[in-house]
């Protein structure tokens, strides 16, 4: 119990609110803040246009190990952002479109990391790895992923015998 409340206490320590460079279209400054689930961007302006968005990982990493600039009090942090949509937005160029549907891929995260999903979402679940290279670090899309295998999920298969078994 005291271990974890130590524990909530340090989660709570590191910052409190901060000012950063990041604008909103509007031009509402961001603040950088930190929820439960880790720190995330809101707009100064909040209660009328409800912006707020996660930071990546890998921003989350530079918050916490006290990386990130700061200038007059202000988080530097608009150059990362941009860079980190400048690399999304080629991958969502890579990508094209979606070769069951048509629609646009777009950029979604998962505990393993970034992925590409179809925006049609639910109605097409298509998706696409995004690979990295050992060696240089870049980042491309995987081709469509070949014809189904057999062996898929589990649940999948018992789902099938259990309803063979039915008939
Ligand atoms: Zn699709």
């Amino acid at each position: 119990m005291i271990a974890l409340k130590e524990k909530l206490l340090e989660m709570n320590e590191y910052f409190e609110e901060k000012d950063t460079d990041m604008k909103t279209e509007d031009g509402s400054m961001m603040t950088l803040k930190k929820g439960r689930y880790g720190e995330y961007l809101e707009s100064e302006n909040f209660a009328v246009d409800g912006i707020r968005i996660p930071l990546p990982a890998s921003i989350k990493k530079m918050v916490k190990e006290g990386q990130l600039e700061e200038k007059d009090g202000v988080i530097i942090i608009k150059y990362l952002l941009d860079e980190i949509k400048a690399v999304e937005d080629k991958l969502i160029a890579e990508a094209g479109v979606c070769e069951k549907c048509g629609s646009k891929f777009e950029i979604k995260a998962s505990r393993r990391g970034k992925f590409l999903a179809c925006s049609n979402y639910p109605t097409c679940k298509n998706t696409r790895k995004i690979l990295k290279d050992k060696e240089t670090g870049e980042l491309s899309v995987a081709p469509p992923a070949k014809k189904k295998a057999p062996a898929k999920k589990t649940a999948t298969k018992k789902k099938a015998a259990a309803k063979k078994e039915e008939k």
